[in-house]
This record gives C-alpha cells, structure tokens and sequence, in this order.
C-alpha cells in the first residue's frame, strides 16, 4: 500500500505536467494550431526548449524567468498555471472518489485555459464553453453521481436543465446591464460558460456561482480602477471569476450549501 500523502503527492506533480501542457493549450489554441506538435518551443525565438528546462514550476526559476536561448522574459503566468493546476488538483484529490476527481479535473483544467484566453483576447472560443456544456451532459449520463443521481437519464436530464437555466439566467442578466449602462456589459460568452457550469455542477451551484463571481468581480474591478483609471470603460474579462467562483464551490463551497440545506430545510420535511 502506498500512503496517501504520497498518493496525493503524486497528484501534484501530476497537474504540475498537466498545467504545463495547459499553458501550452493557452497559447496554441487561439492561433488555430495544434496542441501536440511541435513539441515546446521559446515563445519568443522559436527555439526547442530542451527537457530539463521544461520541468513544470522549478523550470522557471531554474531559468531565474529568462529563456536560455534568447534570454527573453518568461511569463510568470507559466509556472503559476503549473502550481494553480498542481494545488487544485491535490485539493480536489483529497475531497472527492476517483471518478469525480477526474471529472472535476477535467473540468478545472477546461477552466484555467478558459480563464487564461479571456484574459488575453476578452474572448472564450466556443470549442471550450459550448464543448463544456456538451461533456458535462455528456458526462452526467455516464456518471450520474455528478449530479447526485444513480439513473443516468435523470442525471442526463438535471444537467440539460441546469445549464439551461445558467445560460439564460446570464443572459437575461447580460441584456438587463447592457440596457441600464447603454453599452455592452458582458459578453455572450460569459453566458455559454456559466451553462457549462450549470451542466457539470447542477442547479444548486448556480447562485453561489453568480454571487461569489461578482463579489470577486467587484472586488478586482475596484482594484484596477484604482491603479488605472484611463482604462475606465474597457471590457472587463468575466469569465476568470467564474472558474475561480466554480473552484471554490469544488472547494468547499458545495459542502457548505448541503450542509446548509440539511440544516434548515431537511430536517423540517
Ligand atoms: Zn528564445
């Protein structure tokens, strides 16, 4: 028997491998090229980048942040998508059985390189939002525990209904802004994400989700409107704060809403 702290440590470095084939998603898929060839290259010489210095996290600092062919600043964003991916991984490892760790994974994964693209290009490409709504009824059927069912149709169902609702709910929310501030509060995409949500999460995330978001949201946008009041008015990318609204609710934010429910409603019943 191996011991779980081990087991766990495992996991880590896992999602430490899996976050550095991310970043590479990240850069790669909003250029329409492949993910899996050419093996990684500097980003900005085009250089192979030789394995030893590949190595998720301490590759970075093994470097001190500069690329060793050209001598180019590296992206501090690289080694933390490798940490962010490696630390939710482990944490979601300790919470939940194996089947939802690697649903959830995935999930989480689909997340970090959603969130990354928002951020760069204030867009999610459909691939990742209509492509999570689809494998998470996808997997709802064929993991009904996902949604807390043992029939996968019923599973299957709770799902469609649950990103449904998310989808318009957003929207709805989207045009109300919009229409209050005369100008485009939030892009259609924010929307299809949040159904994504809704189809790996279920109904019961959805207010916690839009709740946290914004607090989140507001409490960043603050923060910039400080330090940068020129930029007042630009598009802000919402999508970030929904994955990382959706992490917490993996992290714990699901336990206390059942805990929550059995309290205050169960028991009554
Ligand atoms: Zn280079």
């Amino acid at each position: 028997m191996i011991p779980p702290p081990l087991v766990t440590f495992f996991v880590f470095v896992f999602g430490a491998i899996l976050g550095s084939f991310l970043n590479v998603c990240i850069l790669r898929i909003p250029l329409g090229q492949s993910i899996l060839h050419p093996p990684s290259r500097c980003a900005a010489c085009g250089v192979p980048i030789p394995g030893f210095f590949n190595l998720p996290i301490v590759g970075y600092f093994l470097l001190q942040g500069r690329s060793r062919c050209c001598g180019a600043h590296l992206d501090p964003r690289y080694p933390m998508v490798e940490a962010g991916t490696a630390f939710a991984l482990a944490a979601l490892w300790t919470l939940y059985p194996p089947e939802l760790f690697g649903i959830y994974a995935l999930l989480v994964s689909g997340l970090i390189v959603a969130s990354a693209i928002d951020l760069d290009y204030l867009v999610i490409p459909d691939f990742l939002t209509i492509g999570g709504v689809v494998a998470g009824i996808s997997l709802s059927y064929l993991f009904p525990a996902l949604q807390g069912k043992q029939d996968p149709v019923d599973a299957m169902i709770r799902s469609s209904l649950s990103a449904a609702i998310a989808g318009g709910a957003l929207w709805l929310v989207a045009r109300t802004a919009s229409w209050f501030l005369q100008k485009e509060a939030m892009g259609i995409g924010d929307a299809k994400l949040l159904a994504a949500l809704g189809a790996f999460l279920g109904w019961p995330s959805l207010p916690f989700l839009l709740a946290v978001s914004s607090l989140i949201g507001t409490a960043v946008g603050i923060g910039i409107l400080n330090k940068r009041k020129q930029k007042l008015g630009i598009k802000v990318p919402y999508g970030p704060y929904l994955a990382l609204a959706a992490l917490l609710w993996l992290l714990g934010g699901m336990n206390l809403f059942s805990k929550y429910l059995s309290n205050n409603f169960i028991q009554n019943v």
